[in-house]
């Protein structure tokens, strides 16, 4: 007899039919003697529709900023409602079945209100639950912050609360149920050729996660990755036999098999970027520590940095930022520069995508550069900046050209080589 921590996303629980056949594979897993632990996300586009409610009323865009509390109090009634629904379509088939929400769950959060962030999970109550011969459904994606607030863990972050639950419960299994068949080397929606990554490291899912493939919450990922909770990536829309197969889908695990010997593992990408060239700085250390101190003060995040010499003596400075935060950036860097003694002259670039090459294949390999510039300048597409970390390469480029250099650089690393051809068989 396992323990299983299975979440069910949006689009798995969109309908009542989804509810239903979530209900049929909860059962089967009870009648096959397993201990079931549900998460729920609310009912396909009903947090979207609860944040445009909240839109209409107030008028504006500014709800999550003006009315933080009410937001968590809003949001936290769409996985409510899914939660009860599996709860009384599981216990029509005869298996008994209990609802919580995140509170009576005890998921404890900080006191961040829409980004909450889980600093203790209290499962007694679940674990009663279980031990009591019953499913337990909890409402994922919500909690209750130590000045006992309802709160809520960002978008996406019903994938937190399973993993959360899985690492507390020490599960057995902790299964992630989407509208895809596992993560794959690029979002299979913009990119066809696309194939299924059968395993993957955290800190692999963690980068990808970061840079937008949202199939998996990166805070969830890290999670498994400090608890040594393996994690499967697998689809909800798969019934029948095949659908018990225990290698479906994508493992996220400490050390995955390779299956091939490919420089990279995958593909993510956002939008939402800027980049600012701040010009004749004077040079040293402060300047560069002096930017970044007063940035970080006004709570604007840095991604890339880069300093270069430029005329005079001078320094360069390019710091790539959210576009959300770039007016603050201009305000905070026209600042710093005027208290430095220089500069002045300042470029900005926005309407950037940033696009992120994982793979810890790539770590000391040469030429993985050169393979993805020359991919780029024959895709016909300019690279505005890029950063690297042990395992990936982030470029920006401007979004118009963003599908274009992830199909690209898709094909010109293998990326769409299909899975079950060995690498020796394919060259020969
Ligand atoms: P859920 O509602 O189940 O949590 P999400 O919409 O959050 O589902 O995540 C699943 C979606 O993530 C997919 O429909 C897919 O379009 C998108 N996605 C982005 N990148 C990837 C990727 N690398 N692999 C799989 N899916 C991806
Ligand atoms: N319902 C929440 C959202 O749409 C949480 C989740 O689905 O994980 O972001
Ligand atoms: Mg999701």
């Amino acid at each position: 007899m396992a323990l299983l921590v299975q979440k069910y996303g949006g689009t798995s629980v969109g309908t009542p039919e989804r509810i239903q056949a979530v209900a049929d594979r909860v059962a089967r897993a009870r009648r096959r003697g397993d201990d079931v632990v549900v998460v729920v996300s609310a009912m396909g586009h009903t947090t979207d529709e609860l944040i445009e409610l909240a839109e209409a009323v107030t008028g504006g865009d500014t709800c999550t900023a003006d009315h933080p509390r009410e937001m968590d109090m809003l949001l936290s009634a769409g996985e409510r409602i899914s939660m009860a629904l599996l709860a009384m379509a599981i216990r029509e088939r005869g298996v008994e079945a209990r609802s919580l929400t995140g509170s009576q769950a005890a998921i404890i959060t900080d006191e961040s209100h829409t980004a909450a962030r889980i600093v203790e999970v209290r499962a007694d109550r679940v674990r009663e639950t279980v031990d009591g011969g019953s499913v337990a459904i909890v409402a994922g994606f919500q909690g209750v912050s130590t000045a006992r607030e309802i709160t809520t863990l960002g978008r996406g972050g019903s994938d937190t609360t399973a993993v959360a639950l899985a690492c507390a419960l020490q599960a057995d299994r902790c299964e992630i149920y989407t509208d895809v068949d596992g993560v794959f080397t690029c979002d299979p929606r913009r990119v066809p050729t696309a194939r299924i990554i059968p395993q993957i490291s955290h800190a692999e899912m963690v980068e990808m996660a970061q840079s937008g493939a949202q199939v998996m919450h990166a805070r969830a990922v890290d999670l498994g990755a400090r608890y040594g909770m393996d994690i499967r990536v697998l689809s909800s829309f798969v019934d029948g036999p095949e659908s018990d197969d225990p290698n479906r889908g994508t493992l996220i695990t400490e050390h995955p098999m390779a299956m091939e010997d490919l420089v990279l593992t995958g593909i993510a990408s956002s939008r939402g970027y800027a980049k600012l060239i701040l010009r004749g700085l004077p040079p040293g250390m402060r300047t560069p520590t002096d930017m970044l101190v007063a940035l970080a003060d006004a709570g604007v995040s840095v991604d890339m940095v880069t300093e270069a010499p430029d005329a005079d003596g001078r320094v360069l400075l390019q710091l790539t930022v959210r576009e959300d935060d770039l007016d603050r950036a201009k305000q905070v860097a026209a600042e710093v520069e005027a208290a430095l003694g220089g500069g002045g002259a300042m470029e900005e670039r926005g309407g950037l995508s940033r696009i992120a090459l994982v793979g810890s294949g790539m770590s000391g390999r040469p030429g993985v550069y050169a393979q993805a510039y020359r991919t780029l300048m024959d895709a016909g597409v300019e690279v505005e900046a890029v950063s690297t970390s042990s395992i990936s390469i982030t470029l920006l480029v401007h979004a118009d050209g963003e599908d274009a250099a992830l199909r690209a650089l898709h094909a010109g690393f293998s990326l769409d080589r299909p899975a079950e051809v060995p690498a020796v068989a394919a060259a020969g």
